[in-house]
């Protein structure tokens, strides 16, 4: 038995070891990546880096070619690209068809993907057709001694932090959110190889058929993901019209409101202002958060802001360990005297 057990593991190696380098879908709508895109290029070249494989981007939509550039600028050595009409707006299927006619071909070892609607659908498509597993809405990635991807992400309602590992399938993938790693330094002189290919799609096959694009506006344009000043409330708000409070104060420093799942429950504020595991992720410059008690699906929304102000009557409350700046008191006295203080300057 000892024998076949090592014979199953040497199969399985020999199996594994046949996929290498890492990969990024640079995902693009109207021919603009999106930001996160470039932001899991920083984190692929660290992984890149520790198993000794090259970092690849993979660039896949109609007329996207100087995406190519952008991707070697931020660290990408080789882009795998497909420019085809079918590809001009995001569907399922021909993008699921053609990332796994490149996996097929091209073996790679880690596939990450934006945890956007784009690159949660076609993630979720692509692991289950070529059978392998994926960690959604991962937090930190790093890679073993056995190169297997070790993809730590909230479990449990966020109460702790689990490691996944993907040992016995490739390629590994992981989706991570916008926001969650830093961008990487952009290096425009930078240079690397194209490798174009094409999948033999028709258009004829597809289910699918994009009549008309309609913008989202409900949320008023407003992007917390991107913001770089966000005044937050949560449930010590106390009621929906307090929240012009927190937006004077925004006004003064050119930010935007944001807010804790318990206000947006209570109807204070709309969805997409929601900080937290089931909202958005953020790393704005300043985040102030007013009336916000810090439960830990909260703070994996907002913890990597470069400075946290907390302002809470409750001195034990959690969100004082996060905060780079705490202030114990009534936020409907401090609030006011801090926007006060900065029309003044
Ligand atoms: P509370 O916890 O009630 O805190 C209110 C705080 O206001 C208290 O600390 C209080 O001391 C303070 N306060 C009251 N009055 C004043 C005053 N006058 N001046 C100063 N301070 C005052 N939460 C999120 O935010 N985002 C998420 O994405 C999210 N996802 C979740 C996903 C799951 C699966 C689960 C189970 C929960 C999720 N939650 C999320 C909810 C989270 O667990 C907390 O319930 C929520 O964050 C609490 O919101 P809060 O801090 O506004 O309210």
């Amino acid at each position: 038995p000892a024998e076949e057990v090592d014979e199953e593991e040497a199969a399985l190696a020999a199996k594994l070891s046949a996929y290498r380098d890492v990969w990024v879908f640079i995902e693009q709508t109207e021919g603009e990546a999106a930001k996160v895109s470039w932001e899991l290029l920083g984190v692929g070249a660290e992984l890149a880096k520790s198993i000794n494989v090259a970092l690849c981007a993979v660039v896949i939509g109609e007329g996207v070619g100087h995406l190519c550039q952008e991707a070697f600028s931020y660290g990408a050595s080789k882009v795998y690209l497909l420019d085809q009409p079918v590809f001009h707006y995001y569907r399922t299927e021909p993008y699921l068809n053609a990332f796994c006619y490149l996996i097929d071909k091209y073996k790679p070892e880690i596939v990450l993907m934006g945890a956007t609607g784009m690159g949660r659908d076609l993630a979720g498509a692509v692991a289950t057709r070529v059978k392998t597993g994926l960690t959604a809405d991962c937090t930190g990635l790093d890679v073993d001694d056995k190169r297997n991807l070790r993809q730590t992400r909230p479990a449990f309602g966020g109460n702790i932090m689990a490691t996944i590992m993907c040992d016995k399938f490739r390629p590994q993938m992981a989706t991570v959110r916008p926001h969650v790693m830093p961008m990487p330094e952009r290096r425009p002189a930078a240079s690397g190889e194209i490798v174009h290919e094409s999948c033999a799609i028709n258009e004829a096959d597809i289910l699918t058929k994009v009549l008309e694009i309609i913008k989202d506006t409900k949320g008023q344009g407003v992007d917390i993901a991107g913001a770089e000043f966000i005044v937050s409330g949560g449930r010590g708000m106390m009621a929906p019209e307090n929240f012009s409070l927190l937006q004077e104060l925004a006004d003064e420093l050119g930010g935007v409101v944001g807010a804790s799942r318990s206000a947006v429950d209570a109807g204070w504020m709309p969805h997409e202002r929601q900080v937290g595991q089931t909202g958005k992720t953020v790393r704005p410059k300043i985040y102030i958060a007013c009336g916000i008690s810090g439960a830990i699906q909260h703070l994996v929304g907002m913890q990597d802001s470069d400075v946290i102000i907390a302002i809470n009557r409750d001195r034990e409350a959690p969100i004082f360990a996060v905060a780079t700046y705490g202030i114990v008191g009534d936020l409907f006295q401090i609030v006011p005297a801090i926007t006060d203080r900065l029309r003044e300057l």
